[in-house]
Formats: C-alpha cells, sequence, structure tokens
C-alpha cells in the first residue's frame, strides 16, 4: 500500500501515520521527494483493510500496489532515483559512464585505464577482483590484492571504484574498498547475497540474469530494496537466445520497459552484449538514444594481453572517440554524458 502525503504535511503526520502501520506489523519505506512524501507500507496488507488511514492527520490517499515488486515500482517513489556515488550522480539528466577493464591485473594497467578513461569523461572505474568464470581453470581475479589496485587508482583518478561481489563472506572486504558493489548476471537469483547487500548502504549494481525476465530482474532488485537499500542501479547486459553472431542479445525494449515500471537509474552493458570490440560503439550509441541513464564499457589498454574478456574491450583511444560520439546522441535526446 503506498500512502500520499499532503504537501503540508509535518514531520510529526509522518512519523504518526508510520508508527501506526507499524503497530500493525507492517514495514515502512518512506521515500521524501521534492514534491511530496510517500510512505510504503509492506507486509500483510489485509491488516490496513480495518484502519481508516485517509482519515490520519497529513493523508491525502491511500493506494494499493498491485504489481508484484513494491519498493522499486514507479509509483513508490516521487520521481527518479538519483544515487550519489562520492558526487557522481547515476539516475539524473546526465549520462555516466562506468569504464575499466574486466578484471583488475596489474596496478600499472590499471591506473594508466583509470587515467585514460577519466581523460576522455567516464566517471567510475569498474575492474573485477572476483571474478565469475566459466572454467575453474580460467584466471579468478586477484582478490584483495585486485582491490587494493582499485582503491590506489581510485586516489589518483577520484572514479569511484565498482566491483563485483560473488560471495557473502566477501562482503566486508568489498565494502572496504568498493563505492557500488556489482552481482553479476549469474548471481542476479542468488536471493541470499541480494538480501546481504540489500543490508549496507552501498549503491549495487544489479545486472540482469541472462535468461531472467523483467519481472523476475525487479524481483530481484525488490530482495535488496527489501533489506533497505534502494540505492540500487539496474543493468541490461544482453540476454542468451538462439543467435550466435554475438556474445548475448541485448534487449533495448526493457529500457523503456522499465522506465515505465520503476524509479530506479537503468544502464546498459554493450560490452557483455557484444563480446567483441567492434560492435561496442553502435550498441552503445543505440543505448543512449533508447534512454539508457548510463553504460558500462570495458576498456583494456593491452586487450591483446587481457586475461579476461580482451576481444570485447575497447582501446582508450577508440573509447575517447566513442565517448565524442556517444556525446552527439546524448543531446540529440536532451542529456548531457
Ligand atoms: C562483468 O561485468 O565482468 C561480468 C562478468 O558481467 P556479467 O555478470 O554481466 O556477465
Ligand atoms: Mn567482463
Amino acid at each position: 500500500m503506498i500512502i500520499v502525503l499532503k504537501k503540508s504535511a509535518t514531520e510529526e503526520e509522518i512519523e504518526h501515520v508510520s508508527e501506526k502501520i507499524k503497530s500493525l506489523g507492517l514495514s515502512v519505506h518512506i521515500s521524501k521527494g521534492e514534491e511530496r512524501t510517500l510512505i510504503g507500507a509492506i507486509g500483510d496488507e489485509a491488516k490496513l483493510a480495518e484502519t481508516p488511514l485517509e482519515a490520519l492527520p497529513g493523508v491525502e490517499k491511500v493506494m494499493p500496489i498491485v504489481k508484484p515488486y513494491k519498493l522499486v515500482s514507479k509509483e513508490m517513489s516521487d520521481g527518479p532515483t538519483i544515487i550519489d556515488i562520492n558526487g557522481v550522480k547515476v539516475g539524473g539528466n546526465k549520462i555516466q559512464v562506468i569504464a575499466g577493464p574486466c578484471s583488475v591485473e596489474t596496478q600499472d594497467l590499471l591506473t594508466d585505464c583509470a587515467k585514460k578513461v577519466k581523460e576522455s569523461g567516464a566517471t567510475l572505474l569498474r575492474g573485477g577482483a572476483f571474478k565469475p568464470r566459466t572454467s575453474p581453470y580460467a584466471f579468478q581475479g586477484l582478490g584483495e590484492e585486485g582491490l587494493k589496485y582499485l582503491k590506489k587508482a581510485s586516489e589518483e583518478t577520484g572514479l569511484p571504484v565498482v566491483t563485483e561481489l560473488m560471495d557473502p563472506r566477501d562482503m566486508d572486504l568489498i565494502c572496504e574498498y568498493a563505492d557500488v558493489i556489482q552481482i553479476g548476471a549469474r548471481n542476479m537469483q542468488n536471493f541470499r547475497l541480494l538480501m546481504e547487500v540489500g543490508k549496507t548502504k552501498k549503491a549495487v549494481l544489479l545486472k540482469r540474469g541472462m535468461a531472467s525476465t523483467v519481472k523476475e530482474f525487479l524481483m530481484s532488485a525488490e530482495y535488496i530494496a527489501s533489506q533497505g537499500n534502494t540505492n540500487i542501479i539496474l543493468c541490461e547486459r544482453g540476454m542468451r537466445t538462439f543467435e550466435t553472431s554475438v556474445r548475448n542479445i541485448l534487449d533495448y525494449s526493457a529500457v523503456p520497459v522499465l522506465k515505465e515500471e520503476t524509479h530506479l537509474p537503468v544502464f546498459i552493458d554493450p560490452s557483455h552484449a557484444a563480446g567483441r570490440w567492434d560492435f561496442v560503439p553502435a550498441l552503445s550509441k543505440a543505448a543512449v538514444a533508447v534512454g539508457a541513464d548510463g553504460l558500462l564499457i570495458e576498456v583494456h589498454s593491452d586487450p591483446e594481453n587481457a586475461l579476461c574478456d580482451g576481444a570485447q574491450s575497447l582501446k582508450p583511444t577508440k573509447f575517447s572517440t566513442l565517448m565524442g560520439e556517444l556525446a552527439k546522441i546524448a543531446e540529440a535526446v536532451g542529456r548531457t554524458i
């Protein structure tokens, strides 16, 4: 249930409504927008049926949330969610670009890449220290050493760090070093993991599973939100189909669909969709045109020798050219990058 408060509602009135809902055994999620405050009452709604919440001071109206996802549904927020990551505002008019190598390899490679992508306009640095590899014999990432390299590159460039968490046992470690916790496609429905990141206040980049519906995607986001963390960035990264000419098929229509369904920011990852660097520019341009709030692009200074996903990684010079092209498309759709 969503309780919409009057513009004139006071803090005491908001508190009174919240306490009333809690006393009935439901949990409360308060969303304070520019215009007005909304209170989400999550739990057994039947208990609210006998309580005339409309009659409480400060309440304008009470609306049911018919969707299975509640906290992440569009109705639940007075406008789009803007997540502030060390001053980088995700979800606003400016399209934010996460760039960097698939996995962290050496300090020099990473710092070099970080400096170059920053110069070209990227606003967040990515790099995996714990890698979800198909083969147990493939490079698994540097673990904590990789996190230290990320921290150093971040300190030198000022770029906040995005890195993947695969196991709740690494939660404290990742939180020490990362600004954004990535949940990879393979873990989109690892519900215990989702609940763990939901207990932090860190921003979470949730990637869509390669065979997940939009509804399942949003239910996974709801798991995170249900634990108190609504700093969630959704990321479409392509899905598995019968087509083999690219690594995955990007579901561009997910962007307008998600914009209709949720207040959360939506990113596109063209790199894992394409699987090859030469398709990344075209997919990125389409992502900006379709209304994505950001991009995640793999960039590597020496892709030929990369330990992971070199084939789909752009060289820094190519990334720089792409950023220039994206600026024109962003302008055409009324945004900046
Ligand atoms: C990645 O970002 O490096 C990654 C492994 O992505 P995905 O989970 O989308 O495959
Ligand atoms: Mn990768």
